[in-house]
């Protein structure tokens, strides 16, 4: 079967189902002698629930950030609610139920009075109330948390994981993960390729039935192919497949130390793509020499508030302080669209990709932007910090957002506290009509950054998240190359430095397209990171510049992408 390539890798293992869990409780009338013994068992089992969550913060905040550990926070608060271990003990107490029962009575009762609310907030809170219940039923019943069991050779299947799924997978033992829903630009896909976890996503839903647990499974996250029980051939094919994957990320480990040059010895920007402070070290493990997008979205995201300024400085000063002399670019709030925050009221809208998201959202809400804003110059003092704005598509929208940003250094100097007061602010370019008015936008910042995941989605007019119309999401298709060859000779032609971060800066197919058009920065998830910096020494500017004007004259983006290949095969 074949899905989308979502995070590279080879795993050959056992496949773990991870199903959609349902309470059930072992029902049984008690008499009134075991009263206080089932009380007993019940304040035990939420003790334990309450020990096991505070571990799992600590481990998620060490392996990924704290604001993935957050969720584990709000799940404890839960476990701890006193009205709802109240309807637990009277149910014990006055009606009889062993605790299971009690338990699950009380979790079904609460679960279904969030579902039936108004508030999106409070109705996803229903199923943290039934993730909470499973825990404590587990612990009832004796059973250890599946994590702990997992055996050392396992691969996840799920319809999807979330975010702090992903962030709680243990990579001693998850050799990959494998969803039926998702793309590779949906959020645990990003998370799997910081993780380093090869992962094939959106397969489609018919695929879990064809799976069963503990089958034999191989993952090939390059190709996005996935054998159930695969014959001998497939399985010798495929153990060569992995030897050769670790052998050839032996050898990119040659580059992690050298900085990116053509090889005429000019020096390119080769950056990272990070979602929270835990997304760093591996960065810098992979040879990025910077950061080429902060999305800062996941601080806001899995938890029950807005994130403070305070809290938000902290963020950014770890980042800013890590990276030391490399840049820092933050990217302002992109929410909306698919990145959705349950405690933000925001009406139902019919095209949530084309609506009220990013900087339309910051700009009608300074009172959530402003934070933000002052959040990232404060951190601008302890490193080279870059701020930018996503989704720009008017040149209102850059001087509305400027006009803030010096309202924002205004206030801290009254407050008297530091930043940097020639800190570069820039642009995504991710809206064609950007593009088309992109000399005039840069004269307001400066630089421009392409972000083609949603340029390619907004110009091909394809939904980046959907897999049956994913041959369309193509970073060769002619109309795209011309959008990226004009928003970088704009730039130029106003003397600002264009990079991209978006999944096309880390394509190696497309890197002396980008190359030779001019590119200065090209940031990508740390995975890609070394292979880029010893391809680009294959090239200097100008070989690179003839491959970039052959490939404009190309009419489809087959022709484009063959091209490409055999240019990359002759490339040394
Ligand atoms: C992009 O759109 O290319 C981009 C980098 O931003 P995001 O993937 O976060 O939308
Ligand atoms: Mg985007």
């Amino acid at each position: 079967m074949r899905g989308i390539a979502a995070s590279p890798g080879i795993a050959i293992g056992k496949s773990i189902l991870k199903e959609e869990k349902v309470l059930q409780a072992d029902e049984r009338e008690i008499n009134s002698n075991e009263v206080e013994g089932e009380l007993e068992r019940l304040r035990e089992a939420l003790e334990k629930a309450v020990k096991e969550l505070r571990e799992i913060q600590e481990e998620t905040k060490q392996k990924v950030g704290p604001e993935e550990a957050e969720i584990f926070s709000a799940h404890q608060m839960l476990v701890q609610d006193p009205e709802m271990t109240q309807v637990m003990e009277e149910g014990i107490k006055n009606e009889k139920k062993n605790a299971e029962k009690a338990l699950v009575d009380a979790v079904e009762q609460y679960a279904s009075l969030m579902a039936g609310l108004e508030d999106e907030y409070m109705q996803a809170r229903e199923a943290d109330i039934r993730d909470v219940g499973n825990r404590v039923l587990r612990i009832l019943k004796g059973e250890s948390d599946q994590q702990e069991n997992l055996p050392d050779d396992s691969i996840i299947i799920a319809r999807d994981l979330t975010p702090s799924d992903t962030a709680r997978l243990d990579k001693d033992r998850v050799l990959a993960f494998v969803t039926a829903d998702g793309s590779r630009t949906s959020h645990s896909a990003i998370m799997a390729r910081s993780l380093g976890i090869p992962a094939v996503v959106g397969l489609g839903r018919e695929f879990l039935e064809e799976v069963e647990d503990g089958m034999q499974v191989i993952v090939d996250g390059n190709s996005g192919e996935i054998y159930l029980d695969p014959d001998e051939e497939k399985l010798s094919e495929y153990r060569d497949k992995l030897e050769a994957y670790r052998k050839e990320k032996e050898r990119l480990a040659q580059f992690k130390d050298v900085k990116a040059v053509t090889r005429d010895g000019e020096e390119v920007e080769v950056v990272g793509n990070i979602g929270n402070t835990g997304d760093v070290e591996p960065l810098l493990e992979q040879g990025g020499e910077g950061i080429g997008l902060f999305r800062t979205e996941f601080l806001y995201m899995d938890r029950d508030d807005l994130p403070g300024e305070e809290e938000q400085f902290e963020a950014y000063r770890e980042v800013a302080e890590a990276m030391g002399d490399y840049p820092v670019i933050i990217r302002t709030l992109d929410i909306g669209g698919d990145k959705d925050l349950p405690y933000l009221e925001q009406p139902e809208e019919m095209n949530p990709f084309l609506g009220y998201r990013a900087i339309r959202l910051c700009l009608d809400q300074p009172e959530i932007f402003k934070p933000q804003l002052k959040a990232i110059l404060r951190a601008s003092h302890y490193g080279n910090v870059k701020l930018m704005y996503p989704m720009i598509a008017t040149l209102e929208e850059v001087r509305e957002a400027n006009k803030l940003l010096e309202e924002a250094k205004k206030e801290l100097e009254q407050e008297d506290i530091p930043f940097d007061r020639e800190m570069e602010k820039g642009i995504m370019i991710e809206v064609p009509g950007a593009v088309m008015i992109a000399e005039d936008l840069s004269d307001e910042v400066d630089f421009f950054s392409i972000g083609t995941n949603d340029l390619i989605q907004y110009a091909m007019a394809v939904d980046r998240g959907n897999e049956r119309i994913a041959y369309l999401h193509s970073p060769y298709h002619p109309a795209v190359l011309k959008l990226i060859e004009e928003t970088i000779a704009a730039g130029h032609r106003n003397d600002i430095w264009v990079g991209m971060c978006g999944e096309a800066a880390g394509d190696e197919l497309l890197l002396p397209f980008l190359l030779g058009a001019g590119l200065d920065e090209f940031s990508m998830s740390a995975g890609s990171v070394l292979r880029i910096k010893e391809l680009l020494g294959f090239w200097t500017r100008e070989e690179a510049r003839e491959v970039t004007e052959a490939a404009l004259k190309l009419k489809t983006a087959r022709e484009v992408q063959e091209f490409l290949e055999e240019k990359k095969k002759t490339a040394r």
